[in-house]
């Protein structure tokens, strides 16, 4: 974490110290932006958000041992805090600066990735290739965001080498604004799905929202994007980049792909597949005119790969590691090591045992229809189950297509995939409505209520069976995934 005087702080955030005592200038060690879990000898960082301004709970960060605070400059000074101050325009800005000059002061290479859906899984798995060789730091969890980012770049010890970030947005300039703070080395676009086309319009808004990455992308670095997505290509070539100022490296199933997965299998614990042949960084634009990669990934099968966690989907994640680890020169038998071994945040597609003993996938910690798809197919792909049920929440912030999302999602199902669907949400009955179409009567059912759907589940499941728990978080279908878990 960082380390550094008051002085320091100061200037690398532009702030103006205020009520440090002569002589004896206390050093941080570490930022906190919540008082309730701040640490001893942490900068409290407070931040004004819509519910809650964390300016007024300097003094409970205080008490809980906070050294220093930052402060945004008209307020009124806090009376009884006692805290040494650093007076600055805006909280938010200076956290960002500090982030930035604190990366600066040491320059590890940094990682970003972004993407609509697979960001926290590819980051994780990135992480794994890369710790078999370097001293490596990653984004916790989910902290992907314009505070998140920042926090997690303050987190990073100064002896990393590799430091890697997952890059979340909801509307334009966001990615742009993160990859400026961050200056990726490599930058990752794992891939567009449909999130967030509230904000952005159209898969094509959601492109070119993802390639701000390549703002603050260093001179030299690398855009390592899915080269099974048309829009991202064209979206790149319209950028009209000059053509040595960043590599590119495309990752996917298509032949078009500099780095191919080929032969993927999934059961329901691992995705194996084998990786096209060694590549190296082309110029923007040689995806489309570089035969000689291609060629040469047709003709090698390359090394086999197994990662801990099943679907198509996630070898393809897994490959844009691969693509990273070794352009950052990490052998394939030390990423095949690293992937094998890699710990995946949860709710991810993890797998939760019923208290029957059915296999629950527990996919509840987020929902868009590319993930929707994946996960379906997924379900569709795996043996040797007797039964196979769908429990598919609201998909959220869609935008004014919402409800066709929905209906798109039940149209496609078929009666090879699955048993029987019970949906949840206002949004849901859409998908229930249209795969009442494609699926045997009496299969599918719709719920307004969570603990209906849970008891007409508990109802249906044997221990034999295979349950799909996704939808979006706000839907909390983690409460089915538990009440699964203990059987009542
Ligand atoms: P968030 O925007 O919430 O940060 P994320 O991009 O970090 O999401 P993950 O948390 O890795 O994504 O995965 C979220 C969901 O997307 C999971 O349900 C996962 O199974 C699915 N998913 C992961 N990778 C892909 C992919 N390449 N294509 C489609 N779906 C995917
Ligand atoms: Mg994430």
């Amino acid at each position: 974490m960082i380390r550094a005087t008051l002085s320091e702080v100061a200037a690398w955030c532009g702030a103006e110290l205020h009520g440090i005592q002569a002589g004896a200038e206390p050093e941080i060690a570490g930022v906190s932006t919540d008082s309730r879990s701040i640490g001893t000898g942490q900068l409290f960082v407070p931040i004004a958000g819509d519910r809650f301004d964390g300016h007024d709970y300097i003094e409970t960060a205080a008490s809980a041992g906070a050294v220093a605070a930052l402060w945004q400059r008209e307020r009124a000074l806090p009376a009884a805090a006692g805290l040494p101050l650093l007076l600055v325009d805006d909280t938010l800005v200076a956290l960002q600066r500090l982030a930035e000059s604190y990366l600066a002061s040491w320059k590890p290479k940094v990682v970003g990735v972004t993407g609509s859906n697979g960001k926290t899984t590819t980051k994780d798995l990135i992480f794994s290739a890369l710790s078999t060789v370097y001293r490596t730091a990653k984004t916790e969890g989910n902290y992907n965001n314009h505070i998140g980012l920042p926090l997690t770049i303050l987190r990073a010890d100064r002896d990393t080498e590799v430091l890697v970030l997952e890059m979340g947005m909801s509307g334009f300039g966001e990615i742009s604004l993160l990859s400026r703070i961050a200056k990726p080395d490599v930058a990752v676009i794992t891939n567009i799905g449909e999130s967030h086309l509230e904000h952005l319009g159209s898969r094509r808004g959601i492109a070119q929202a993802k390639l701000e990455v390549v703002e603050g992308l260093k001179d030299g670095g690398t855009l390592i994007y899915n080269g099974d997505e048309p829009l991202l290509r064209e979206e790149l070539a319209a950028l009209a980049l000059p053509s040595n100022a960043i590599g590119t490296i495309t990752f996917g199933e298509s032949e078009a792909c500099d780095l191919r997965a080929l032969d993927i299998a999934t059961d329901a614990e691992r995705a194996t597949f084998a990786a096209s042949s060694r590549v190296s960084a082309g110029s923007p634009g040689d995806g489309d005119s570089a035969p000689n990669s291609r060629a040469q990934a047709a003709e090698t099968q390359g090394s086999r790969f197994a990662v801990p966690i099943p679907g198509r989907h996630n070898a393809v994640n897994a490959l844009a590691a691969i693509a990273v680890a070794r352009l950052l020169g990490v052998a394939d038998a030390d990423i095949a090591r690293g992937l094998a071994e890699a710990k995946l945040t949860g709710m991810r597609i993890e797998r939760v045992q019923a208290k029957n003993g059915a296999l629950v996938l527990n996919d509840a910690y987020n929902a868009s229809p590319a993930s929707v798809r994946a996960a379906i197919s997924l379900v569709a792909q795996l043996e040797g189950y007797r039964r196979k049920w769908l429990v598919l929440g609201d998909m959220l912030e869609l935008g004014p297509e919402e409800a066709e999302y929905h209906a798109s999602i039940g149209r496609e199902l078929s009666q090879g995939q699955a048993d029987g669907l019970l949906a949840y949400g206002p949004l849901s009955a859409h998908t229930a409505e249209a795969a009442s179409r494609a699926l045997p009567a009496g299969s599918v059912r719709h719920f307004a209520d969570k603990n209906e759907l849970a008891e007409a589940l508990m109802a249906l499941v044997e221990p034999d069976d295979l349950v799909l728990v996704k939808a979006s978080r706000g839907m909390r279908l983690e409460e089915i995934v538990r009440r699964l878990a203990a059987g009542k």
